[in-house]
């Protein structure tokens, strides 16, 4: 009966059966991963007994927002599980990159040196940075940038590092997803021995973490391990499908301060801000977000595992430890990247009927392919894929809310390849 089910998708027999046959190979990895979302749920809801949610946490706030205390119980309860002193957790951060060009531009002042460790940042923080030059860039502002960047297996540059840091390095970003990239994602414990490594030379920096898509990955946050600040978007796993819109910013009491200063204004602070009903999703989406993960979770192994079998370079491969939701897949070729995400598009829920086309996004300096059937618009945590067209040609694949639908797309955009040509099924 499944079979037909899925034959009534558009699914080969032949793409049925192989994904079977992948699935089946790989009940040691769900298992595992069922075991970290299992450990994270327990943290989410001590976190939200702990900080004593109540029913009234949902009203609507309007105007001002002063005490809007669904909206300030949420910020407890995301400093709780991310072990911080503090936390902001808005609707009017409107993005991932918003919450990280807030957060720099919060804490560093004219003069200041801003230094990645870990090579080029997300692309969008290119023109945050003033790397790629835009009006009102750190840059703009005084604020210099250094790069060192991880070698040719990902290891940490340590003496290049050593020697980036000056007197005016004020602040640290390491990204802890590759993004689009082909390097590997941070584990925790690297990130715990980086920023021991530069705490060591000169203690007061302030590390920030990049933390979208490594929320719930592992039973461990980087502000666990002496990150001063993470930063991530609601939009990703921490709204777990159900945020309409946000972002957060978990840290140090004094920093979080200053974030909330330059979020709304000098004063203000975290006083205003109203909540506008979308509390009940926050709490909720937070509430499911270790799950929603390892589903998420669950499809990129499989697509590992399918893409490596069938000869592709995937990223991480299917054997390696999991750190984000992220699973990068090299095609090689354009037509690919497009096939694999008209695949995708054509299992979704939501516009499975419309076709995916490459096009210049805002804040990408190549023509980008996106495959999103979501109920959130662009939620990535929701099954999509992300191909920019430039070599080596690789897809990003990642989301999905529930496994099943993780599964179906992966298939579906195996379909594609298949039919132009470009795979084929081993017997
Ligand atoms: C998605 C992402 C961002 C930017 O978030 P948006 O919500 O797309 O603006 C930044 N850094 C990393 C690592 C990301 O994955």
């Amino acid at each position: 009966m499944i079979k037909e089910m899925y034959k009534s998708l558009g699914l080969s027999e032949e793409v049925i059966e192989y994904g079977e046959k992948i699935e089946a190979s790989l009940k040691d990895r769900f298992e595992e991963a069922a075991r970290v979302a299992e450990i994270n749920q327990l943290r989410v809801i001590k976190a939200m007994q702990d900080n004593k949610v109540a029913v009234e946490c949902f009203n609507t706030a309007t105007g001002y927002g002063y005490d809007d205390v669904g909206r300030d119980t949420l910020e407890k309860v995301y400093a709780s599980y991310f072990r911080t002193e503090d936390a902001l957790v808005r609707p009017q951060i409107t993005c991932g990159t918003h919450a990280l060009a807030l957060t720099l531009s919060a804490i560093l002042r004219p003069g200041d040196e801003l230094l990645s460790p870990v090579g080029k940042p997300y692309d969008t923080l290119e023109e945050v940075i003033g790397i790629r030059q835009s009006p009102g860039s750190l840059a703009e502002y005084g604020v210099s940038y250094k790069q060192v960047d991880l070698g040719p297996d990902s290891e940490f540059d340590f003496d290049g590092i050593k020697a980036a840091i000056s007197d005016k390095t004020k602040m640290v970003t390491i990204q802890r997803s590759k993004g689009y990239q082909t390097r590997k994602t941070l584990s925790v414990d690297r990130i715990e021995e980086l920023i021991k490594f530069i705490k060591n030379i000169k203690p007061d920096i302030i590390c920030m973490v990049d933390n979208c898509y490594g929320e719930f990955v592992e039973t461990k946050e980087p502000s666990e391990v002496g990150a001063d600040l993470v930063v991530g978007s609601l939009i990703k796993n921490p709204g777990g499908g159900l945020a309409p819109i946000g972002g957060y910013v978990a840290g140090r009491k004094d920093l979080i301060e200053l974030v909330a200063y330059r979020l709304t204004s000098p004063g203000l602070g975290k006083e205003v801000g109203a909540s506008l009903g979308v509390m009940q999703s926050f709490y909720q989406g937070f509430f499911l977000a270790p799950i929603i993960t390892s589903n998420a979770l669950k499809g990129a192994i499989f697509a590992a595992s399918l893409y490596e079998k069938l000869g592709f370079k995937v990223i991480p491969d299917s054997t390696e430890s999991r750190h984000d939701i992220i699973q990068a897949v090299e095609f090689g070729k354009p037509e690919a990247v497009i096939a694999f995400c008209k695949g995708i598009q054509s299992a979704a829920p939501v516009d499975s009927h419309v076709t995916p086309e490459p096009w210049a996004m805002p804040g990408y300096d190549s023509d980008v392919i996106m495959a999103a059937g979501a109920f959130v618009q662009g939620s990535s945590i929701e099954l999509s894929a992300d191909g920019p067209i430039k070599p080596p040609y690789a897809v990003y694949f990642q989301g999905g809310l529930t496994w099943p639908h993780a599964k179906l797309g992966i298939l579906k955009s195996l379909e594609a390849l298949k039919a132009e040509g470009i795979v084929e099924i081993p017997r």
